[in-house]
């Protein structure tokens, strides 16, 4: 007997047989503009080539290389991130998936401290691991699970004064506080700057430390190579994923020397971290952020897109707002966004739902201005008037 497929999304009713850069095509040869790209992984393009000649190559060098050893591929792929690292963090582990490295983040900052609490925001996303799962919001995500009990939820974008006085009631124990620069899951809810200001100080003057969560934000797509840029402030780790293989499962921690070092000697391990094959897509992958001006283009697509959306919607009952960053944007509705997604999917683009009423679109960061009035026009004809 065929084993059952664990999906856990649901179904979108087709099946993708090809990829190229910012378009995918199903088995009935029906291409679509993908402003899903798996959840934003695909940010840097479906199979670019600039990536998939890279990972080949490394294919037939070698494919396995535990952390114990040393090996070309992964001192490239250390120097590339290096090139796009916030300079005081010099540090870097690997990881495979987001939640991994938000856990990875998390066990730095409580051996770092030796505290247990941590802050982080409603709305908030961070995971699906355990300590991960702990630092996201979503109560329906988490019950029933054995999540830690020692997180403190704010609001996102609260009063900053609600904030520091938030934080600082748990001086002395605090480990760390941990912050989406733009809510993804959440609802595409961009962080209002006084607010991220006084999660920084509070965090710094609690002697806790600044986890940013750039999984979904990082590496160009708002517009700026880290989203946390716009805001002024500096994390102490930065977590990173999604897009950072070109699509291959990698993804990162960047964090102080000093803070790092803290899971050193045995502390932490795994299996696939820092895996060639990997670390060959993250060298590729930075090449093309710096060498195609990847946060400029996003910049710039994003800006178009959202005007386009903007002018489409203009009067629309149902739109409460249109927001985001970059190539990162959200439709609030109103209303459950399935009917719109599952009609926008007919007409050929794809996008995904965030929060209970956003319509989210992650296209990849070479969307022309065709693709980007296809798509909006695509938004506009599916939103019931
Ligand atoms: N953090 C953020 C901000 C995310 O958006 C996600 C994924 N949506 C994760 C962490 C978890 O990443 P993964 O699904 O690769 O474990």
């Amino acid at each position: 007997m065929e084993a059952r497929l664990l999906r856990y999304y649901p179904g979108r009713g087709i099946r993708l047989v090809k990829g190229y850069m910012q378009y995918v095509w199903d088995d009935r040869g029906k291409r679509y503009l993908d402003a899903h790209t798996g959840h934003g992984a695909a940010f840097l393009g479906h199979s670019n080539p600039a990536i998939v000649d890279r990972v080949k190559r490394q294919l037939g060098e070698l494919v396995v290389c535990s952390l114990s050893f040393d090996c070309y591929a992964r001192e490239e792929a250390v120097r590339a991130l290096s090139r796009i690292a916030p300079s005081h963090l010099d540090s870097v582990a690997f990881a495979n998936t987001g939640s991994e490295a938000v856990e990875t983040a998390l066990k730095m900052a409580w051996a770092y401290t030796g505290r247990r609490a941590l802050v982080a925001f409603r709305g908030s996303f961070h995971g699906r691991t355990l300590a991960a799962l702990s630092a996201t919001w979503n109560p329906r995500y988490k019950a029933g699970f054995p999540v830690l009990g020692d997180v403190v939820f704010l609001e996102y974008n609260g009063d900053p004064g609600e904030v520091e006085r938030g934080i600082k009631r748990l001086e002395g124990r605090l480990a760390a506080v941990i912050v989406e620069p733009v809510l993804g899951e959440g609802g595409v809810v961009p962080a209002r700057r006084d607010f991220m200001r006084a999660v920084a100080d509070a965090a710094s003057d609690a002697g806790a430390l600044l986890i940013i969560d750039e999984v979904q934000t990082g590496l160009g797509r708002t517009g700026r190579l880290w989203a946390h840029e716009y805001y002024g402030v500096e994390p102490d780790i930065l977590v990173v994923g999604k897009a950072l293989g070109g699509g291959i499962p990698v993804s990162a921690v960047l964090a102080r020397g000093e803070v790092a070092a803290s899971l050193e000697g045995g502390r932490h391990g795994s299996t696939h971290a820092g895996n060639p094959v990997a670390m060959a897509a993250v060298s590729a992958a930075v090449d093309v952020i710096l060498g195609d001006d990847v946060p400029a283009k996003a910049a710039a697509a994003g800006s178009l897109l959202k005007s386009a959306l903007e002018s489409e919607l203009d009067g629309a009952r149902l739109v409460r707002e249109v927001r985001g960053l970059g190539l990162m944007i959200g439709v609030d509705v109103r209303r459950d966004p399935t009917p719109i997604l599952k009609c926008m999917q007919d007409r050929g683009v794809l996008a995904l739902r965030a929060g209970v009423s956003v319509v989210r679109l992650l296209p990849p960061y070479m969307v022309t201005p065709s693709d980007v009035e296809v798509a909006a026009s695509a938004v506009e004809a599916c939103i019931p008037s």
